[in-house]
Parts: structure tokens; sequence; C-alpha cells
């Protein structure tokens, strides 16, 4: 059973994808997640509450969000607008500012909002063996609005796919991951203390979890996020590639390179980004690091 009125906080719809997954998608952005990586595209969807972005060039210093905000959260004072610790995500602030320098991202949905909106290119997935992929964010950290989304989506014929740093309690991949048509899969290092330097979290559950999902998913893609500094060497990318050899359902290894298309929200999120300045690795050593996966006997990709 599902129930299309459960709620989740999505932050972006974005229609006629022609990455993760096959076909033409809609990926549907889901706010939240366990991991803080610094090359992050998305890094407003860390936070599991709407986000307040804050264009500096905008304000002409009224006033108003300092004295509107409920939690004391703005200060004209200081480098920073937004004290993202203290908001919660109410957007009293951004519905008073007359410039919109401020502004939301995140908002609460049904389930059925959500696929109204997706089920209008219900042609275009048909003609092109597309379909819906849930992104984020996290998707599996709203396990709830997930289940119920991809089992409305399946009701409506849908082909499913989603995006997942695989980090979840055992009981929500079970209810999750065989509702699935294909599950893409970050493996991002398989060295530990890598992964909680530039994560945040060390990658023990996401190992552990990522033999449960590939028991449980019909097609399971490994994506790696190719990184500077952090795992775009050889030795790197053989160990997950050879962890990826010994999981079952494996299709696929994409390696996506490193890009920077996501480094201006961090100024409208008020933070640093530490990726400042890097570039894409080689196309040779990209071409080195396909040769590395493909000799383990897994098809590799490069992009989504
Ligand atoms: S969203 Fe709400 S809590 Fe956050 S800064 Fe704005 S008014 Fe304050
Ligand atoms: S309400 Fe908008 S324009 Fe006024 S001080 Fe705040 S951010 Fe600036």
């Amino acid at each position: 059973m599902f129930d299309e009125n459960t709620q989740g906080t999505v932050f972006n719809i974005q229609k006629f994808s022609l990455h993760d997954g096959p076909g033409i998608r809609t990926i549907v952005f889901l706010k939240g997640c366990y991991l803080s990586c610094k090359w992050c595209s998305n890094p407003e969807s860390q936070k599991f509450t709407p986000s307040v972005m804050f264009e500096k060039k905008q304000c002409v210093g009224c006033g108003n969000c300092v004295r509107s905000c409920p939690q004391a959260a703005i200060s004209m004072e200081g480098s920073n607008r937004v004290d993202h610790d203290k908001c919660v995500g109410c957007g009293t602030c951004a519905s008073v500012c007359p410039t919109g320098a401020l502004s939301m991202t995140g908002k609460t949905m049904t389930v059925k909002e959500v696929l109204d909106d997706v089920c209008k290119d219900a042609v275009h997935y048909r003609r092109s063996s597309g379909g819906l992929t849930l992104s984020g964010g996290e998707p599996l950290a709203q396990p709830d609005f997930v289940e119920a989304l991809l089992r409305s989506a399946k009701a409506r014929g849908l082909h499913t796919a989603m995006e997942t740093t695989g980090i979840a309690s055992p009981a929500v991949l079970e209810r999750v991951i065989p509702l699935l048509d294909v599950v893409l899969l970050d493996i991002k290092t398989f060295y530990s203390k890598q992964h909680e330097k530039y994560t945040g979290l060390a990658n023990d559950v996401v190992l552990k979890n990522a033999l449960t999902i590939s028991k449980l998913a019909k097609n399971l893609s490994i994506r790696v996020p190719l990184i500077p500094e952090f795992n775009a060497d050889e030795q790197s990318i053989k160990a997950i590639a050879t962890f990826a050899s010994y999981l079952d359902n494996v299709t696929r290894l994409h390696i996506l390179p490193y890009h920077n298309f996501g480094q201006s929200k961090y100024s409208l999120l008020e933070q640093d980004y530490y990726y400042e300045g890097f570039k894409t690795p080689p196309q040779n050593d990209i071409e080195k690091f396909k040769g590395i996966v493909e000799s383990l006997g897994i098809e590799c990709v490069i992009g989504g």
C-alpha cells in the first residue's frame, strides 16, 4: 500500500535529463544528506530543511529580514548574513525581502504533487525507455516518502532509478531497493580515512551496504566521482573497481570526472568552496582509469 499524500522535502525537479538512468528522465532532487563532500555540486541539498540563499549584490540593507526572523538567525553584522545552524528554514525572511536578495531552496511536496508533475512527460519516457530518477541529497534519508513515491510511480507504469550514497539502515534498503529498476550507487573511495576526511564520514557503512544493495538490486551501476587530490589516482580506482567486481548485479561502472558547476551556489550559501581553482583530471588519466576498470571485467562509462 502507498499513500500519495505522504510528504517529503524536494529542492528541484529537473526535466529532460539524459543522465542518471536510461532514456529521457525527470530527476527529482530530495533534501538532506548524511555526507558533506568537499566537491559537492549540490551543497544546497545537504541540510534536511529548506535552505536560505543570499545574493549579496541585490541587498539594499532595509533590515526587514533581521526583524522578521523568529530564530534570530540573521544579522547585518559579521561576514555572513545567515547563521545556517540557527536557521530552521521557515522562509519568513525571504517572504519579506523586497528585492529577492533572499530566497529559499527546498519545499514540502506530496507524492501526488511530484508524480503529477513527473507524469506530464510520460510520452517521452515511453518513446525513449526513460522514466523517473530520485537524487539528492540522499533519497534514502526520507524513506517513507521515497517508498510511497516509488510504489506510486510503479503503479503509474514508470521506470524508476535512484542515485544513492548507500547510507541507510538495512530495513530501509529492504523496503526501497526492490522498487527500483536501476540503482546508481556512489563508491567514492575504498579507503575509510580518506572518505572521512573529504566527506565527513567513514565509508564502513557504504561498503557494507553495497553488499546488501547488490543482492537486492535488479540492475546496479557503480558511480565514482573522479576528484583531484581525493581519488584521481590508479591505486584508488583499482581498489574501487576490485571491490565492485565482487558485487552482484553490477552492469557497469561510471567514472564522473570532477567539474565545478556547483561553485556559485557556495557563495549563495555563504560557504567556502574547497575546490576553488581545481581542474577536471586530464583526459589521458581518465582513459587510463577506464582501462583499469575494464581490465577487471567491468564495463566502464565516462560520465553519467
Ligand atoms: S528561513 Fe526562517 S529561520 Fe531561517 S533565516 Fe529565514 S526567517 Fe530565519
Ligand atoms: S530583507 Fe532583503 S534587501 Fe532587506 S536587508 Fe534583508 S536581504 Fe537585504
